[in-house]
């Protein structure tokens, strides 16, 4: 069966060729799956009725289904969409009080190979690449479930989108082209591939660069993030300046902050000379405690007081709201629950 979501309106203007119907057809089917968010072929109504049971015989809208869903006092709301293959991803919507932003953070694989030490997800391991279509499924699931439209996407959801950048760069494609989602809206988060990192200077596209650094030394990131003994922090360092250097882009410092372990002023200071030559903005994250782990969230004093020591370095930062606390929101949380 041909899965219709996720489909270009170029690709659904081929299979409307293949089927011998108007270029008009597939315009309409497109504007019904990412402007309407239907789910079957049914709810197609300005389709005729022989069209539609012809089209029933090949094509589907969808065949993944959200298996369980949690929502946050704050609004988050948290999905586990699961496809045929009984593989299941987290997808998060994010809303803002006091803007219209309605934020997808998107899953790009199902497990992760990265296995950072703070990260439910990582324990699972690696299971598979999400196609696109997987990917852009996920945001079409939030849409045809709460009837809104999706404003920004993340990929920071479960999964390193830098090691499955082929589907990502295609799903990105189509956030922008058939959702009408601006690229500049659209953030891909990596925990450090300089390949990747290095294939996206080259591409020179407009959406944000994220990079979850959490540490400032070698010694500290390699006990968070083994994969900096692979990639380390120098060639990291070297692979975001000639980023920056090529598409003239301020990138993103995502930095998890953790009790005693990373949030001292020591390492403060340590961080702000890192990143004093590079262009970038840094988002500070008070670790989420989960069971899984020994970690600890950081006080609001010490939070505050690294805070002050970063902007010294005349880089903006903020502190990323706490989302979705009474809820399984820390990354891989709700999926590995459900599993056990
Ligand atoms: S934090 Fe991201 S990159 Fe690290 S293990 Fe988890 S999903 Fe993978």
């Amino acid at each position: 069966m041909i899965m219709l979501a996720g489909m270009s309106l170029k690709e659904i203007e081929s299979l409307m060729v293949k089927l011998k119907a108007t270029q008009f057809r597939a315009k309409q089917i497109h504007n019904w799956i990412y402007a309407k968010s239907v789910s079957s072929i049914d709810d197609m109504t300005n389709l005729s009725k022989d069209f539609r049971e012809e089209l029933k015989q090949i094509a589907v809208v969808t065949d993944t289904k959200i298996k369980c869903k949690q929502i946050s006092c704050d609004g988050t709301i948290k999905y586990l969409v699961e496809f045929p293959d009984g593989n299941c991803v987290e997808t998060v919507l994010m809303r803002f009080d006091n803007r219209a932003n309605l934020t997808a953070c998107v899953s790009s694989q199902v497990g992760c190979a990265v296995n950072c030490s703070f990260c439910a997800t990582g324990k699972g391991g690696f299971v598979r690449n999400l196609t696109s279509s997987e990917i852009i499924e996920q945001v079409l699931a939030i849409q045809r479930d709460t009837q809104l439209k999706v404003t920004n996407i993340v990929f920071m959801g479960q999964g390193e989108p830098l090691l499955n950048l082929d589907n990502v760069l295609k799903a990105l494609e189509i956030f922008n082209t058939d959702f009408q989602i601006g690229a500049r809206r659209i953030t891909i988060s990596t925990s450090g591939i300089i390949p990747g990192i290095n294939k996206l200077a080259d591409m020179d596209l407009q959406s944000t660069l994220a990079i979850s650094l959490h540490a400032p030394n070698h010694e500290l990131r390699s006990e968070l993030m083994p994969i900096e003994n692979k990639y380390s922090i120098t060639e990291l360092k070297k692979a975001l300046k000639e980023y920056v250097e090529k598409t003239g882009r301020r990138i993103t410092v995502e930095y998890i902050l953790i009790h005693g372990f990373n949030d001292t002023p020591a390492v403060a200071k340590e961080l702000a000379y890192l990143i004093k030559d590079i262009k970038c903005n840094i988002n500070l994250i008070p670790y989420n405690s989960v069971i899984e782990n020994d970690y600890k969230k950081p006080s609001n004093n010490d939070v505050m007081k690294f805070k002050y020591l970063l902007e010294h370095s005349g880089k903006k930062v903020t502190v990323r709201l706490e989302r979705g606390a009474d809820i399984d929101a820390a990354c891989g949380q709700l999926r590995g629950r459900i599993a056990q």
